[in-house]
């Protein structure tokens, strides 16, 4: 066993409003410069959508992650040394800058001059490229919810894998979330093991991946073999470049800048514990759909006397092991099982967790759309398919994603029924159906 130490974030996609200001806050301070005016290294999607870059989820187009061998052990999907170097005379697999996003403004003053009709004007959005109307799907922050029923049409297209399509064509049955997106810091980055240059590294005390811009000579491998498509490459300065984990602050014990200016205050941060010695086995697990628990797997419990006694000979620091013992990732990805990676079976151990969200459930529950199953509303019925939460973040695998999601609404009926004195009300306490 060698420990190591990683920090981690927790976002909790429940309370996540969609108003970008981490986004607009992390730019300001790490890519408002030329050459990186693409570049997010936060951004937030709606979801489903296409994301961004466009299609970033599909590792088909991308050649992103890792993949297992038939002997068991895993490589990078673009690895192989006679691939490496066709690549870097000409790598395929990278976006255009078209993938990135098309800004767009709205006809704003169409809804002053529309002449009088049955239904209120909508200001349609237009290019701010072309100045043409944009009327398909064209990628940008947040497009499908400008699409609205017409994204409902069409998104039965987009990484709705294993879940039923009909549902999608009606505007009714639509769904949205938000999914803030970072770096995820991986345990087993692709990044770094397709760098040619050996500029990327995860650091040894905090696990922060960074990339040396001495040393990046610009060949992009990352770009293509980062799965979640988290480096954006600089076109002034010819490197890559990506999300830092804001760690001049962490040094400093302040918290990442999406984290403190988060509206919502989705943002947790903290310390795990890993055993160094099984993060190949971890990502090498032989079905996909195991990859989610193989990575729990491989986490320490910071209250175990005989980790904590080889995590000082193996030289994490006390104030890292005091932070692992009252760790919210901990408590929420492996105490309470509420938060989970984002798609383990790109197999690179991502470490940015999320808490799946719940809002829709109320809207279903006061719709009388929630049936009760174990004196529990069934969170099968709900709005957003279990199916697709389980796509992203459980590689499929539903009976995690059903377990977190009661076990939060059992807390939410908890929480209400309390009154300010602390004292359960049985009788909101059964309309929530915590009595029988
Ligand atoms: Fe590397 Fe970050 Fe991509 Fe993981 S998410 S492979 S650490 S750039
Ligand atoms: Fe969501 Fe917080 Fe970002 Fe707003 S600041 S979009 S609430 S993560």
């Amino acid at each position: 066993m060698k420990v190591r130490a990683q920090i981690g974030k927790v976002l909790n996609l429940d309370k996540c409003i969609g108003c970008h200001t981490c986004s607009v806050t992390c730019k300001n301070v790490w890519t408002s410069r030329e050459g990186m005016e693409y570049a997010w290294f936060n951004n937030v999607e709606t979801k489903p959508g296409i994301g961004y870059p466009k299609d970033w989820e599909n590792q088909k187009r991308w050649n992103g992650g890792w993949v297992r061998t038939p002997s068991g052990s895993i490589r990078p999907k673009m690895g192989g040394k006679w691939r490496l170097l066709a690549k870097i005379f000409a790598n395929p697999d990278l976006p255009e800058i078209d993938d990135y996003y098309e800004p767009f403004t709205f006809d704003y003053g169409h809804l002053q001059t529309a002449g009088e009709s049955k239904a209120f004007p909508t200001a349609r959005p237009r290019s701010l490229i072309s100045g043409q109307r944009m009327e398909k799907i064209e990628g940008g922050p947040n497009w499908e919810e400008i699409l609205g029923g017409e994204f409902s049409k069409r998104s039965a297209d987009y990484n709705f894998e294993g879940v039923q399509k009909e549902i999608y064509g009606q505007f009714e049955n639509t769904f949205m979330m938000y999914l803030p997106r970072l770096c995820e810091h991986c345990l087993n980055p692709t990044c770094v093991a397709a760098c040619p240059s050996g500029s990327i590294y995860k650091r040894e005390e905090d696990g922060i991946v960074l990339i040396d811009q001495e040393k990046c000579r610009g060949w992009r491998m990352c770009v293509s073999g980062c799965p979640y498509k988290k480096i954006y490459f600089n076109w002034k300065t010819g490197k890559s470049e990506k999300c830092i984990f804001c760690y001049p602050r962490i040094e400093a014990g302040e918290p990442t800048v999406c984290s403190e200016t988060c509206v919502g205050r989705i943002r947790y941060l903290g310390v795990m514990l890993y055993d160094a010695d099984r993060i190949e086995e971890a990502a090498s697990a032989e079905h996909v759909e195991d990859l989610y628990q193989a990575q729990l797997d491989i986490f320490l419990d910071p209250n175990d006397p005989a980790v904590i006694e080889q995590a000082r000979k193996d030289g994490v620091p006390e104030a890292w092991l005091e932070a692992a013992r009252h760790s919210p990732v901990w408590k929420m990805a492996m105490e309470w099982k509420v938060a989970f990676p984002l798609h383990p079976e790109y197999r690179t151990l991502p470490m940015v967790w999320y808490v799946p969200p719940l809002s829709p459930i109320n809207a279903a529950a006061s719709a009388g759309k929630i049936s009760a199953r174990n004196g529990m509303p069934d969170v099968r019925s709900l709005r957003i398919p279990v199916k697709y939460l389980a796509n992203l973040l459980t590689a499929g695998k539903e009976a995690p994603v059903v377990d977190a999601l009661e076990r939060m609404l059992a807390m939410r009926g908890y929480m209400r029924a309390k009154t300010v004195d602390g004292v359960v009300d049985e009788g909101i306490a059964r309309e929530v159906g915590l009595t029988a």
